[in-house]
């Protein structure tokens, strides 16, 4: 069995974990560790771009201000102050290593967006993340320090109270499955950086590339850490619906643009929802497009920018339109059937200002960590900065550390298992699953919705431990296995929140309820 010591494991190569490695690899053995190749996850499908305060006239306490209005009351304004005042240094360090920004007469172009006060989205066009991500991933190929592991999936961590070591609970390492030889692999650090994105995937709808499925929380929380705000999921109204097409975004801009929301038989619906129609906020036109599709029983509405002339929907939306005309939709004639989707995962593994979790040794940044800067509702373009800020906050505190003695692990035992005779119970369940937290886990939850989720988790979650306790793991078991746990922590937090707050609409409790207090969750065992 292979077998890897590292001074700092680090899962994951989105912009979190790659800026992390970055920062260590001057001082560090650093191993990245990734489910798929380095390219794969959300950050390189982020469009909109970067918040960062600097345009003359806007203030650090504008920002600050803003996305507190977003989180409706419930983002930590220490973690808050933190991101927004070191968002323009990450810039200038992204700058640095060559990621092509747009520019406007030799400075920054920077874009505005919905609830942002002043100009302040540093992009490069509209395909930042991309940009991104392409720099980082060749600066990182390129920096001594840092060892690349892609196809190897995270299985779980491992603990000092797992192997029953005395001495105080420390995270250890991991066990990894590596795709090429479908052998678990063993990594030893002092210190690992859990840097593994949203959970998107727990929804039959979302914008979220496949890696999404919650790796990391669900590990996190086996291992004993505790849970924040998971029941903040926020949904993007429209997301192109097609049998061919997997998680394709449809800008807002679009609706900005005049685009105009319709039922099958061409009826206007918003300006019943809200007084600004389509140009209403994210989850108020989230929240009616749900409501019209469960009264009428829809599979989806339509988007019509069709009023717009070919030659501007070609310099507006040139990849909308390719796309659209490559499944069969002209959207110059037709509108574009559009569905909300699961967007982006609020909650997730509880950190302090240095990306420190509950689990000495173990740290998260990124989707996959809590920090306390979204609250109840993200502002746009704040999780990108939020990468940064955090990855190079955690490297500090792992170049702080004490450096830990490597202890003795076993190597993964796979001697009782067998390979799997059904995998079809793994598909069925998948689906099973994305299609019920659809329905009663959405955008409008209500106690009974959440309660017949809560039961049919706990049935999944007995034959999904039955099949790990006796098969072989494959990497759609594993997060099949994280989905599932990821699903009956945001029922659970949903459950908890007797009111309606942010991207959280219960119907059975519509009002804000005061004070205004974080969902954390405990795990059973510490
Ligand atoms: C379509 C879209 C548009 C967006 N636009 C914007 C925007 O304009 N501005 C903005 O600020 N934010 C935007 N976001 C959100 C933003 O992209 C994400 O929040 C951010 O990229 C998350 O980065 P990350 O490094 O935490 O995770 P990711 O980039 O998702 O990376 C996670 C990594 O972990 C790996 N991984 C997961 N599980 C395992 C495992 N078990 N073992 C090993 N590796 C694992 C994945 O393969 C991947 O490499 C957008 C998101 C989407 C989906």
């Amino acid at each position: 069995m292979a077998s890897h010591d590292f001074d700092v494991l680090i899962v994951g190569s989105g912009l979190a974990g790659l800026s992390a490695a970055l920062h260590l690899a001057p001082t560090h053995r650093v191993a990245v560790i990734t489910k798929r190749a380095l390219h794969d996850g959300a950050s390189g499908w982020a469009q909109g771009g970067i918040a960062a305060v600097l345009a003359e006239g806007d203030s650090f306490d504008a920002h600050v201000q803003d996305t507190l209005v977003a989180g409706a009351g419930l983002c930590d304004l220490a973690a808050t102050r933190f991101v927004v005042e070191h968002a323009p240094e990450a810039i200038r360090w992204l700058q640095g290593l060559g990621v092509p920004f747009s520019q406007e007469d030799g400075a920054l172009h920077l874009t505005r967006e919905g609830g942002h006060g002043a100009r302040r989205i540093v992009h490069a066009a509209d395909a930042t993340g991309a940009a991104v991500q392409r720099t980082l991933i060749d600066v990182v190929r390129a920096t001594p320090g840092i060892t690349l592991f892609e196809h190897h999936t995270l299985v779980d961590l491992i603990t000092a109270r797992k192997l029953g070591l005395p001495g105080g609970q420390r995270c250890l390492g991991l066990y990894a499955l590596h795709e090429a030889t479908d052998e678990v692999v063993t990594f030893r650090a002092p210190q690992t950086i859990l840097a593994t994105g949203g959970a998107g995937k727990v929804y039959l709808y979302t914008t979220n590339p496949d890696t999404a499925t919650g790796d990391g929380i669900a590990a996190a929380w086996r291992a004993g850490c505790r849970m924040a705000n998971l029941e903040f999921i926020q949904f993007h109204p429209t997301c192109l619906y097609h049998p061919h097409a997997k998680s394709f975004l449809i800008t807002e801009a679009v609706r900005g643009e005049g685009g105009r929301l319709l039922l099958p038989d061409g009826t206007r619906f918003m300006p019943q929802h809200d007084a600004r129609a389509e140009l209403a906020p994210r989850d108020v036109v989230a929240r009616a497009i749900d409501y019209e599709m469960k009264r009428h029983g829809l599979d989806c509405v339509h988007l019509d920018i069709s009023h717009q002339s070919p030659a501007f929907l070609q310099a507006h939306f040139p990849n909308i339109l390719a796309r659209c005309a490559e499944l069969g939709i002209d959207i110059t004639r037709q509108p574009i059937p559009v569905v909300p989707a699961a967007h982006y995962t609020c909650g997730g593994v509880l950190t302090d200002l240095a990306g420190r979790t509950d689990l000495p040794g173990l740290l998260a940044i990124g989707e996959t960590a809590c920090t306390g800067l979204h609250g109840a509702n993200r502002l746009a373009s704040n999780s990108l900065v939020e990468c940064m800020v955090y990855a190079r906050a955690a490297a500090q505190a792992v170049a702080q550390a004490p450096r830990a003695e490597l202890s003795a692990l076993p190597p993964w035992d796979d001697s009782q298992v067998t390979d799997a005779d059904e995998c079809v119970v793994i598909s069925h369940n998948w689906d099973e699953l994305r299609r019920f937290m659809w329905d009663y886990v959405g955008i409008v939850r209500t106690d009974k919705r959440l309660e017949r989720a809560a039961h049919r988790i706990a049935l999944l979650q007995g034959e999904i431990h039955e099949f790990y306790a006796h098969f072989h793991v494959t990497r759609d078991l594993l997060e099949l296995r994280n989905l599932v746990q990821v699903a009956e922590l945001i029922v659970r937090s949903a459950q908890m929140r007797r009111e309606s707050r942010g991207l959280h609409f219960s119907r059975d409790w519509p009002a804000l309820a005061a004070p205004a207090a974080p969902t954390i969750l405990v795990p059973p065992v510490r």
